[in-house]
């Protein structure tokens, strides 16, 4: 039975964080209202599939939806769509919205994301981003019929933004500040393998170079670089990474410096919590705060937040995990490989393009991946657990 007295629970941000949070109060047994703020026109959807099955047109954006519309009622949630929270008053256990204020007994803030956005590049039409469904299904028109694009960032999403231009037949130039690729988590051990697969689909890179103009012309996109070459496509995509949502509590006294900042239950202050890629949980594993942006966290957090916030009780801190998938190949890491140790290879070969590697420092396995060897990296997680 819901309370209507109560203010119950508010949840900030109707994504992967917030919605499992939701699911996770539910299923732990809470039965108090809960109101789901969130600023999107849709319902909760998982953002994983935009840059490959939605991008590749594979799926269309309903595929895309987390729950059901009938799943999603179940949860017996108060939820607000196109509104965005833009003021938290931890004193008066307030927030402010851009339509109403809302009172709370507990908030959990699940804001996620922005994509960063490379400056003076605002207003071009030519020049997209990639977080949202909107966003997805706006470059996948952008698509149709071009022969070339410019890639800024090659880093995971960048990467796997050039693997669905390849499957259109376009070409790709990357263009990174950094010496090589980047996948979170990998200490640099894959950059030379994802630079031969760049190679492979004839994507030219130029790496460790500046942005010093952008000029938009009627027909394409061109970048001026810090080495003195230009380098032109028809659209480009930027994929420099994301800044985290917490505008909203600019004035709430949290401390915001790296998302929020909070325990290894997800409090950031009493009856406050944060989940997800807005969240920067304290590690008991690593002893260290990490704010991490996978699907994995996102999910764990919000069970974890739900749970202790229905029940009391903790759930056990768990190792960083996220996948990709790059020109086909299926990469699935855990833990954080460390950048001076060398890789052992637990399972499989690099030259057969399968194998699960580790890094193993004293005994103690950091982190493990696995590349086009899902079984065998399930197999294998267990060296972390040990
Ligand atoms: C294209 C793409 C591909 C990805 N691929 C992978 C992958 O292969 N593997 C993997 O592990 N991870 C991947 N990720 C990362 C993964 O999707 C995120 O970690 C996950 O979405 C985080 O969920 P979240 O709910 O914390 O945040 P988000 O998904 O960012 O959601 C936050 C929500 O809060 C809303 N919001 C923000 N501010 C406010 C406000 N003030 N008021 C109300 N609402 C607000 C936002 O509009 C958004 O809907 C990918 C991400 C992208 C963008």
């Amino acid at each position: 039975m819901i309370s209507v007295e109560d203010p119950g629970l508010v949840i900030v941000g109707a994504s992967l964080a917030g919605l499992t949070c939701a699911q996770s109060l539910r299923a732990e047994g809470y039965t108090k209202k809960i109101t789901l703020i969130g600023a999107e026109r849709h319902l909760p959807y998982n953002r994983p599939p935009l840059s490959k099955q939605v991008l590749a047109g594979k799926w269309q954006a309903a595929q895309t939806n987390i729950d059901s519309a009938e799943k999603f009622a179940e949860l017996g949630l108060d939820f607000f769509f196109d509104e965005d929270a833009q003021e938290l008053n931890i004193a008066s256990k307030e927030v402010r919205t851009s339509k109403r204020t809302l009172a709370f007994e507990d908030l959990i803030i699940a804001t996620g994301a922005s994509v960063r956005r490379l400056p003076g590049t605002e207003s071009m039409s030519r020049v997209h981003v990639l977080r949202t469904i909107d966003d997805a299904l706006g470059l996948r028109e952008a698509l149709v019929g071009i022969k070339c694009a410019v890639v800024v960032g090659a880093g995971v999403l960048g990467s796997e933004v050039i693997s669905a231009l390849s499957e259109y037949g376009i070409h790709a130039t990357v263009i990174d500040r950094m010496a090589r690729p980047q996948l979170p988590l990998t200490g640099g051990h894959f950059a030379s393998r994802v630079n031969d697969l760049f190679i492979e689909h004839g994507v030219v890179a130029k790496y460790g170079v500046e942005i010093n103009s952008v000029t938009e012309q009627e027909t394409g996109i061109t970048f001026d670089l810090s080495d003195g070459s230009k380098v032109s496509g028809e659209i480009a995509v930027v994929a420099i990474g994301c800044i985290p949502n917490v505008g909203f509590l600019a004035n709430s006294g949290l401390d915001i410096s790296n998302g929020v900042l909070c325990d290894s239950n997800g409090l950031a202050a009493p009856h406050i919590y944060a989940a997800g890629d807005v969240a920067s949980w304290h590690n008991s594993i690593t002893g260290k705060s990490l704010r991490l942006e996978n699907q994995t966290s996102a999910i764990e957090q919000g069970l974890a937040v739900g749970k202790f916030i229905a029940t009391g009780e903790s759930s056990p801190t768990t190792h960083p995990f996220f996948w990709s998938e790059i020109f086909g190949n299926k990469i699935l890491m855990l833990g954080n490989l460390e950048a001076d140790i060398p890789l052992t290879i637990v399972h499989g070969s690099p030259s057969d393009n399968r194998f699960v590697a580790a890094t193993i420092s004293n005994g103690v396995t950091t982190g493990i991946v696995g590349w086009n060897m899902p079984r065998e990296f399930r197999q294998s997680r267990a060296m972390m657990e040990a």
